[in-house]
């Protein structure tokens, strides 16, 4: 296997092409790139792929940067970044593309192609398998089958055309990727790549990654699984170039599979088990289609960093929980595994709850009290820390707070069925009335002093505990739920607690 070589600077690049939202695969390729970057104290570069004008989408780039900052990756240099390599935004680097494509023209490890559309149409036809290579280059329109003379003629009168890597048969190409090892192709089995169209006088991806890659001194190529098949051409293009001792170590990452694990992730399986594949919400601008984000869902974006960077890794012992320095620590880039990894959502809702338990009061809190606020709760920052304290072990989003301790700041208007009838039994009313009054003659209403109150005096009354506090519990709260009874009555306070007692057993009688 490959050794990370460790004589150059440690640069890597996160490269999305600003066609739609990041979808949540592209953000473990950049996590991933982060770590990498960060436990070789190297850079991290933000590229942006714009090349292909087609497929171009407003908005995709600014959402991207947007992901980045609420998830807590940061570039080092590159588009809104800026650095000493730029400009970084592949459509504004046109004229040193055309400097490279002409470099290869001149070497002849390219040539210029003005086959029509209709006219590979026509040959596809007729040829089974038709590929544009050594065996059928000889029969196209192309500088290589027409004289110098024609060829300037027939761009000075307009004609399009676009300009082919050539690639020669039969050699063995070798690229090695530190996570799969040495993978080997015959080049006969690749086609003659498009590297330049003068429609829009833009390279291909192929050209403008290699290009920038090594003109931003890249020296490791982590991206998804589905450009391994693209590496074996960026290999011989390196040749080409003469740039073999400066080549990027490519790792390849495991592909993200469906949560039952056949197939690979697709939005769809999100839109079918409810869980988002996207970092942020996504308006698109064309169909006006909304996807659900994690953000807007309530997902802590620690635990989606948290449950992505175990998508394909993990540190070699039983730890799951980790701070983004602990993985910088950990990570591994050669450990990665091969084979997919099944994107098990319901570990994500784990691992929300986890990050909601670790947090403090104070800063699930903080969150929480805008949903108080639209609630019409006025209430302090204290009351809801308090409120937060009680019940947040309860939940596995902060979205889930206020269904699970709205009674503690309005009292019930209702009464859960189910909680009567196990609860609110015929002699209730009578014991409820008589603990109001036993509770409104305690000097102390303290949780801690009342409790054990409460308890001699249900005992010397001959009555059963959990009734009687059953009962009570279903009077303050609307049902038969919540934390321990008494740190309900410490948060609700002594005439809250007895108003609420004394109107239900109105209510109810
Ligand atoms: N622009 C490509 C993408 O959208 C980058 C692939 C690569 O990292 O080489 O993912």
């Amino acid at each position: 296997m490959a050794e990370i070589s460790e004589s150059r600077r440690v640069r890597v690049r996160f490269a999305p092409s600003p066609t739609g939202p990041l979808h949540i695969g592209g953000v473990r390729t950049a996590l991933y790139n982060y770590l990498f970057a960060r436990q070789h104290g190297g850079d991290l570069i933000f590229r942006i792929e714009d090349t292909d004008s087609n497929r171009f989408v407003p908005g995709a780039e600014d959402y991207i940067l947007k992901a980045f900052r609420w998830l807590g990756i940061r570039f080092d240099e590159g588009v809104s970044f800026g650095g000493n390599y730029g400009p970084y935004r592949q459509s504004e680097r046109r004229d040193i593309y055309r400097k490279y494509v002409d470099l290869l023209l001149e070497a002849g490890r390219a040539y210029i192609a003005f086959d029509t559309p209709a006219e590979l149409e026509a040959k596809r036809a007729e040829i089974p398998n038709f590929q544009y290579d050594a065996s059928t280059r000889m029969q196209m329109r192309n500088s290589l089958t027409m004289s110098k003379a024609d060829v300037d003629a027939l761009i000075a009168a307009g004609n399009q055309y676009v300009v082919r890597f050539l690639i020669e048969p039969d050699e063995e190409v070798r690229v090695n990727d530190l996570i799969r090892g040495l993978v080997t192709v015959n080049s006969s089995v690749l086609d003659d790549k498009v590297l330049f169209k003068s429609a829009d006088q833009l390279p291909t991806y192929h050209l403008a990654n290699i290009v920038d890659d090594h003109l931003m001194e890249v020296t490791h190529v982590i991206r998804g699984e589905e450009w391994l098949p693209s590496a074996p051409l960026h290999v011989l293009l390196y040749k080409a170039f003469g740039w073999e001792d400066t080549m990027p170590q490519f790792a390849h990452l495991p592909l993200l599979l469906k949560p039952e694990g056949n197939g690979k992730l697709s939005k769809r399986d999100g839109d079918r088990l409810g869980f988002p594949v996207f970092p942020l919400e996504w308006h698109d601008p064309k169909t006006g289609e909304i996807s659900s984000g994690y953000r807007e869902k309530d997902y802590l974006p620690e635990a989606v960093i948290n449950f992505l960077a175990l998508l394909g890794w993990n540190p070699g012992n039983d730890q799951e929980i980790m701070t983004m320095d602990e993985m910088v620590e950990l990570f591994n880039l050669e450990k990665c595994s091969k084979a997919g990894a099944r994107f098990n959502y319901q570990k994500l809702v784990w691992f929300n709850h986890e990050y909601i338990m670790s947090k403090s009061d104070s800063e699930i809190a903080a969150m929480f009290m805008p949903v108080l606020e639209s609630h019409g709760v006025r209430t302090t920052r204290e009351r809801a820390e308090k409120a937060v304290s009680l019940v947040k072990n309860r939940v596995n989003f902060t979205g889930e707070l206020w269904d699970n301790c709205s009674y503690l700041f309005q009292a019930p208007t209702s009464y859960d069925e189910k909680s009567l009838k196990k609860w609110w039994k015929e002699e209730a009313p009578v014991t409820t009335a008589q603990l109001c009054d036993f509770i409104e003659s305690q000097p102390e209403f303290k949780g801690e002093i009342l409790e054990p109150l409460v308890m001699e005096w249900i005992a010397s009354k001959g009555y059963a505990t959990g009734k009687v506090m059953n009962a009570l519990r279903v009077t303050l709260v609307g049902a038969a739920m919540g934390p321990q009874i008494f740190e309900i009555t410490d948060f609700l306070g002594r005439e809250e607690t007895l108003r609420r007692a004394r109107k239900a057993i109105q209510i109810l009688s």
